[in-house]
């Protein structure tokens, strides 16, 4: 089957019927099924898969690949269906592979500060699973995602500043292939030289090379001191040169994160919350007590380089955790300040050094924008992301929001950036990969696709831009 091909009717009904014999009823073709698995969390439209295949071992999602392919029939891996570039959508029917039951933490090695999961725990399952070994693992993407779906968007968050990002955080993958064959890409060792690294090859794949069934991950010690603190300042400028300042002086901070004006007032009616409304910047420190006191007091005087003000620390970890978790159910904060609008999200990620200036180039280009706009961001990476509330029901608005985004992706790359940070590319960002990479590494990458998918069933339509 080629890439493109019509998928003959005949040949889902026969993957179906085979499904059935090997999964019995966990395999689906209920309409609430297959609705719940044919979008994800973004605007994109519903695109429903055929049946929908509840995996619960390798073994399993390696016959299930394999009738898929004896039928020619696409194959979408899903995690917890929290992307938000349609990553997830049947572009073209097939057959959705739900990976959320292989949920089990398979093996804990404290003593080589890694871990084992099945591909369905969640990040916070495992944090739950971790809380009496006196390790965590870092990487927190802003919603309950599966770690194999982290690992194949090559997620990050609010921690990837000091811990780095799924890309840093996955030791070895187990994979099925679109043959059905399993493969191991490494070893647990912290690195290796041996050959070429498969494990970074399926990082960010997004189900379109293979489908991830375990996964690897290092952990990390708690640290044994922790402190959070808020910062406002007097205009957007000041905060994020504040990031920068911070991030080129060397101070090892675990968060940064920058809330503008419109973000901090959503933020303080969602938490019940009284923080000044102007924009602000979130930090984290870890390390000794010492150590700890050290960073807070060096970010302080460099924020008051700044005019930061209200330097204010979240005492005691409830009031941190409330924090956070207010911090990371952003998303629907924002929301809530326009009732019945969709949040289109941007996730562009520069040089640090450029960072001030691309948020001055959105800012400028979208300051007569018809619908709120508000800036939230990882700047410390960064990496930000604009927010349009826009009423779905007005295409002018939705085609302002995507022409917005398009110019804000054109600058981040001139800049040297990249049009996503952190969420992937799914089908939304795949028109401009060849403008980010060039046509060579777009022809490697295609090149890939057909060594490891040469009849194009897995998650097809995502990531390489048709033609
Ligand atoms: C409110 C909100 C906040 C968010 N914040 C962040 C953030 O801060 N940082 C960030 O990085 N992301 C963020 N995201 C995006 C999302 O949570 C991540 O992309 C996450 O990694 C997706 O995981 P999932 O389990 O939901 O995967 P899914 O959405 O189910 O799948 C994502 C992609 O990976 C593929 N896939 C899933 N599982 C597997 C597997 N086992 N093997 C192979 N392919 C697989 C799918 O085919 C699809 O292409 C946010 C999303 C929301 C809704």
């Amino acid at each position: 089957m080629s890439a493109a091909a019509p998928l003959a009717p005949s040949a889902v009904e026969a993957a179906i019927a085979d499904l059935k014999v090997l999964l019995g009823e966990r395999c689906s073709t209920t309409q609430a099924d297959r609705e719940h698995h044919g979008r994800d969390e973004s605007p994109h439209p519903l695109c429903p898969p055929d049946a929908v295949a509840y995996a619960l071992s390798t073994d399993e999602v390696s016959a299930i690949v394999r009738i898929c392919r004896r039928h020619g029939v696409p194959l979408i891996a899903f995690g917890a269906g929290t992307s938000l570039e349609g990553h997830t959508s049947a572009l073209r029917g097939g057959v959705t592979v739900d990976l959320s039951r292989m949920n089990a933490v398979l093996s804990v090695r404290p003593e080589d500060l890694d871990v084992t999961v099945q591909c369905g725990v969640t990040r916070q399952q495992l944090n739950t699973h971790l809380r009496d070994t006196g390790l965590f693992f870092p990487v927190d993407p802003g919603a309950h995602a599966t770690l194999g779906g982290m690992a194949a968007t090559r997620a990050s968050g609010t921690n990837a500043v000091r811990y780095g990002t799924m890309r840093e955080n996955v030791l070895s993958l187990t994979v099925v292939l679109a043959d059905g064959r399993v493969l191991k890409t490494a070893n647990r060792a912290r690195k290796s030289s041996a050959g070429y690294d498969l494990t970074r090859l399926f990082v960010g794949s997004e189900g379109t090379l293979g489908i991830i069934t375990e996964v690897t991950l290092r952990l990390y010690g708690i640290p044994e001191a922790v402190s959070a603190s808020i910062c406002a300042f007097p205009d957007i400028e000041a905060a994020v040169d504040t990031a920068i300042a911070c991030i080129q002086s060397g101070v090892p901070v675990a968060r940064v994160e920058l809330l503008d004006t419109l973000a901090m007032t959503a933020f303080n009616r969602w938490s019940k919350s009284d923080h000044p409304e102007t924009p602000t910047l979130f930090f984290e420190f870890h390390g000794t007590p010492a150590g700890v006191a050290e960073q807070a007091a060096m970010v302080r005087e460099i924020a008051d380089g700044f005019g930061g003000s209200a330097f204010r620390f979240a005492e005691g970890a409830e009031a941190r955790n409330r924090l956070w978790e207010a911090r990371h159910n952003f998303h629907y904060a924002i929301q809530a300040m326009r009732p019945g609008a969709s949040a289109y999200g941007t996730d562009t990620c520069v040089p640090i050094s450029r960072l001030a200036e691309c948020i001055r180039g959105v800012f400028e280009d979208t300051r007569n924008a018809p619908f709120p706009v508000s800036a939230l961001g990882h700047v410390g990476d960064g990496n930000f992301h604009m927010t349009f509330l826009v009423d779905p029901a007005n295409p002018e608005e939705v085609r302002l929001a995507e022409a917005y985004n398009e110019r804000l992706v054109r600058h981040a790359i001139a800049l040297g950036g990249t049009c996503t940070g952190e969420h992937g590319v799914g089908f939304g960002k795949s028109k401009f990969l060849r403008e980010e990479h060039g046509d060579v590494a777009l022809d490697v990458m295609r090149l890939l696709k057909q060594a490891l998918d040469p009849e194009g069933i897995l998650n097809p339509g995502k990531i390489l831009p048709e033609g």
